[in-house]
């Protein structure tokens, strides 16, 4: 038997948002691996393992895939949204790097609606013109370069989803965020904070940033800052096409 490897997107939370051929994929798979809440996704059927870790095993996770592939296992290593937005995609890579003799194995990404999009959908169209997304999780990075590209990132005008906003262990990162956004004059624009959206617990708060607070967001939540000529239309928000 030929082992391979998917690394695969179980999108934002509604079944209908896998894509068929994520569903594929999951259906041929001996094993899946993943965050113990996105491995919980995937139903249990006779002859498939599922191997959920912790949050932060990310390395670990990913060279146990690659060497149960290297061992003729068929691997699904599944992540939330899209794998390779603030996920195990990269992680693989960089485990794969650390292990050129798997080099040769049949490693393959599968895309997902990540949370952006998601969240866009539902409320318009706030990233139809010029954006960028930015991780506020300081795991992985300084605290100083959130804050240098949060800062640029409001100067060049661009609307902004922040993924993983807040968390138990870091409350005070996204208080920190908001004020540098503030300060750099972004007082005036709309902020949506969409929690756990295409889920039973889906909730979407829009205000703006001058009366965003903290609280408003955990860590199942997406956040989009508009531009500065993002706006309402009824009950639709949308970023328009033209910018001068
Ligand atoms: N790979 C994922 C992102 C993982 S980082 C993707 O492409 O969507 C985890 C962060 O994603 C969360 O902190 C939150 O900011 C965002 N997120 C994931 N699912 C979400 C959902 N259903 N609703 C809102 N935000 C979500």
């Amino acid at each position: 038997m030929t082992g391979s490897l998917s690394i695969a997107g179980l999108g934002p939370g509604d079944t209908a948002l896998i894509t068929p051929e994520v569903s594929a994929a999951l259906a041929e798979a001996t094993d899946v691996l993943g965050y113990a809440p996105y491995v919980a996704r995937v139903p249990a059927r006779a002859g498939l393992r599922l191997h959920a870790s912790d949050n932060r095993m990310e390395l670990q996770r990913a060279r146990e895939a690659l060497e149960l592939a290297a061992n003729g296992h068929k691997v699904v290593m599944v992540s939330s949204g899209d794998p390779g937005v603030f996920a195990m995609a990269a992680a693989v890579f960089e485990a794969l790097e650390a292990s050129p003799e798997c080099n040769e194995l049949d490693i393959r990404v599968l895309p997902g609606v990540t949370a952006m999009l998601a969240v866009a959908a539902r409320v318009g169209a706030p990233l139809g013109h010029d954006f960028c997304a930015i991780n506020l999780s300081d795991n992985l990075k300084p605290w100083e370069l959130i804050q240098k590209r949060l800062r640029l990132a409001a100067e060049a005008d661009f609307a902004i989803a922040l993924y993983n906003p807040r968390s138990v262990s870091r409350p005070e990162g996204f208080d920190r965020a908001l004020d540098v956004l503030r300060e750099a004059g972004c007082g005036e624009r709309l902020v949506i904070f969409a929690h756990a959206v295409t889920t039973p617990k889906e909730r979407i708060d829009i205000v703006s940033l001058r009366d965003a607070k903290a609280e408003m967001a955990d860590m199942t939540t997406l956040v989009i800052i508009g531009n500065s000529a993002t706006r309402r239309v009824g009950r639709w928000i949308y970023a328009p096409r033209r910018a001068s």
